[in-house]
């Protein structure tokens, strides 16, 4: 069986970044190290952190003390002000990219507009910043057209810039003044332009990454509208020998928050298809 790669795969530089931060907190062994949620959207990587003792939690107010992670989707207002009041020991892993869109969502706030959040309203992303205007935005999923004077809208980092573009469409009917900043990560961009590229050259793609993860799902659907025979897997186990029956070659792609080692064994529990 032939197999071919993204050139982009496995952690992106905000995931990447994450893990490490983590990995020497929990090495340095100062008590235990707790996630408000899951670091990033991928059991298996959240599993391997649990045996190094980083433990998620759901709710902050079950911490008491060790060190707390801002994890790498950002955490809600609320949870960064409980932390600092409790003078728990923190680190900060949230992408840079992500902050982002927090910063631009405030200035626009700020300066009179009604934010808009293009993205999905239950993405810890848009969650978090969302708190952060004091849930004083709006969330949109698709192409609704508003009345307003004034309106900026900012990007969940993960969108496809599609959708992205046919929301902003449809606001410009009905708003008198636009501001946009597009806030979609360039890795994410990146990865899905790779994927329809190689789709169009394979005879089935595998998109391997968490089913939790909002990028893995939508280079899923990115890549399944160029290649209908396209799977979305967590890890090799998801694989049915079944699939590559008239198959000559596979293209195999990730999420930003998939391991280089998951995609690893996939490739090569292919090859030996
Ligand atoms: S996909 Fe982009 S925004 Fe998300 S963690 Fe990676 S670098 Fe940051």
């Amino acid at each position: 069986m032939k197999v071919l790669k993204t050139k982009h795969i496995g952690f992106c530089f905000g995931v990447k970044r994450a893990i490490k931060m983590v990995k020497k907190e929990a090495n340095a062994n100062e008590g235990i190290v707790y996630t408000i949620g899951p670091i990033i959207h991928n059991p298996q990587m959240v599993n391997i952190l649990k045996e190094k003792g980083v433990i998620p939690v759901d709710d902050v107010s079950q911490i008491k003390d060790g060190v707390v992670v801002f994890r790498t989707h950002g955490i809600k207002k609320e949870e960064e002000e409980y932390v600092k009041k409790s003078c728990l020991r923190f680190i900060d892993t949230t992408c840079p990219f992500v902050k982002r869109v927090r910063k631009h969502a405030m200035y626009l706030k700020k300066q009179g507009y009604t934010v808009v959040i293009v993205g999905d309203k239950n993405h810890p992303e848009v969650k978090s910043v969302l708190s952060y205007l004091d849930n004083d935005g709006i969330v949109l999923q698709e192409p609704i057209r508003l009345d307003e004077k004034k309106v900026g809208v900012v990007s969940q980092t993960t969108l496809d810039k599609d959708a992205f573009v046919n929301i902003v469409k449809e606001l410009i009917g009905g708003v008198e003044e636009l501001r946009i900043y597009n806030t979609i990560c360039e890795s994410t961009e990146i990865r899905q332009k790779e994927a329809v590229v190689l789709a169009g050259r394979v005879d089935m793609m595998l998109v391997v990454g968490g089913k939790n993860s909002a990028n893995t799902t939508k280079l899923y659907r990115v890549v399944h509208k160029v290649q209908p025979n396209t799977h979305h897997i967590e890890t090799e186990d998801d694989i049915n020998p079944e699939w590559f029956k008239d198959t000559d070659t596979v293209g195999i792609t990730g999420g930003a928050s998939t391991p280089d080692l998951i995609i690893d064994i996939v490739e090569r529990r292919v090859k030996n298809l």
